[in-house]
């Protein structure tokens, strides 16, 4: 399969796709073309979570041997449970799909897990290293980190806001106990942290020479190990045009929404979707007026979700303008130059848009624990704030609760807690603590032994 860059200027292999993340002309790898899934669907009912991502996956990983995408997919999952993904029944037509078994206890191990191992593939298969560097605002380092464990020789760099993100979070960047593992907490916002990383990845001298890669929310490694916990969810409900299954999904960057999506255009029938914001409610804006007006965040008690700049939008764009990337390109200017997009054509009608602040946030998981008994962590309270009686429903729970203690406990008085979390609480914290400067961070990249 070929991938094509959004702006219409690059193209690569799966592999080429998933090193490189970002396209030479500053687009998002997409898929060619999407396959047609329907008629393989019957045969996959009932298959094992990873014998059904690896025939997935093998549309797409076309310069992978199906051995090697198999070893890479079990590995990846080998620290979930079984299943991976478990759909759990609430109430009449009320599902709940639990993303959050993974090592980092967030949605996004699905896709990092996978990752690494496509990154140790590479290692393997070249001889080269390979070292990771990112900025995050929480999630994604460590889920990256985790990811990249066992990758032999392979060093994760992380950048984040010294003192502005959760304890749990901090512990499970700087507490692994791994040399290869460098947390660096800058004396900064993230976004310059960000910033900070921007820039050494624009010292392409400086990027080779120690091996740099980047981790970031737009590789399309991480959209397609997405697309597979829909497809699971979908053979288990079996939606139909005439009896279709709404999937509510928290969103900020719009890639786990796009994920499911995307599956709808590969053929499967009666997926419908919600894109369930908090406060910083960008592309629900997008998806119920047509109107994309990215500002400035406000802090919330979903800190995942608070984003102005959805990145993978510009996927959706993709599709949306049927491939013709002039117009992509045109949208990006107008969201550049004056700030805001607006579509001529009815958007999305398989897309509904909802909003919840922070006191929905806090009244949802106070009325589903009373309801339901079911604690929900803030990110998946805003998707049960958009569940409609009678709709057959997938609320994606997209973090465990017990990342976010504080806000549960306020909510319902239980104290959420969970093992690996616990055992973090008695590890040393190691990091170093950095000025929000360039020359800082590069400076402890160049200290690394490698
Ligand atoms: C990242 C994240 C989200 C948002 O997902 P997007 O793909 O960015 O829309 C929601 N919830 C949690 C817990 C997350 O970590």
């Amino acid at each position: 399969m070929n991938f094509v860059s959004t702006r219409g200027r690059d193209s690569a292999s799966f592999n080429e796709a998933v090193i490189r993340g970002l396209a030479a002309d500053g687009g998002l790898f997409v898929p060619e073309r999407l396959p047609d899934l329907s008629p393989h669907l019957k045969r996959w009912r009932g298959k094992p979570y990873v014998e059904l991502a690896a025939d997935f996956l093998s549309f797409f990983a076309t310069d992978v041997s199906a051995g090697a995408l198999y070893s890479c997919l079990s590995r990846a999952y080998a620290a979930f449970p079984v299943p991976p993904a478990p759909l759990v029944q609430l109430g009449d037509g009320l599902h709940v799909l639990e993303l959050f078994h993974g090592p980092t206890l967030a949605f996004k191990d699905f896709a990092l897990q996978l990752l690494g191992q496509f990154y140790g593939l590479h290692i393997h298969t070249t001889g080269r290293p390979l070292n990771i560097l990112g900025a995050t605002s929480g999630d994604t380092g460590s889920a990256a980190i985790h990811g990249m464990l066992e990758q032999p020789g392979a060093h994760s760099f992380i950048l984040y806001p010294e003192g502005r993100i959760a304890e749990l979070q901090e512990r499970q960047i700087a507490c692994t106990g791994s040399p290869r593992v460098h947390p660096l907490a800058v004396r900064g916002s993230f976004d310059d942290a960000q910033a900070i990383v921007k820039q050494i990845f624009g010292d392409v001298a400086f990027s080779a020479a120690h091996s740099l890669t980047a981790v970031n929310s737009i590789n399309i490694a991480r959209i397609l190990a997405q697309c597979i916990y829909y497809l699971d969810a979908a053979l288990k409900l079996n939606p139909l045009e005439s009896d279709p299954v709404e999937f509510i999904v928290p969103t900020g960057n719009f890639g786990n929404v796009l994920a499911g999506w995307m599956l709808g255009k590969m053929g499967v029938p009666g997926l419908r979707f919600c894109v369930a914001s908090n406060a910083n409610a960008v592309v629900a804006e997008f998806f119920r007026s047509g109107v994309y007006r990215p500002g400035t965040v406000t802090p919330s008690l979903a800190p995942s979700m608070d984003i102005q700049q959805a990145s993978n939008f510009e996927r959706w764009l993709w599709w949306h303008f049927n491939g013709d990337s002039v117009r992509v390109c045109e949208a990006l200017e107008a969201i550049r130059n004056r700030g805001v997009f607006s579509a001529d054509t009815v958007v999305s009608p398989d897309i509904r848009a909802t909003t919840c602040d922070d006191a929905g946030i806090r009244a949802q998981i106070a009325r589903v624990y009373r309801e339901h008994s079911y604690v929900a962590d803030p990110h998946t309270a805003c998707a049960f704030a958009a569940v409609r009686p009678g709709v057959r429903s997938v609320v994606l729970a997209t973090a465990h609760p017990a990342k976010f203690p504080d806000t549960i406990q306020e909510a319902t008085s239980i104290n959420p807690v969970h093992p690996s979390l616990e055992a973090l609480k008695g590890r040393p914290v190691v990091k170093q603590v950095l000025p929000a400067e360039v020359g800082a961070v590069r400076a402890a990249i160049e200290a690394v032994q490698k």
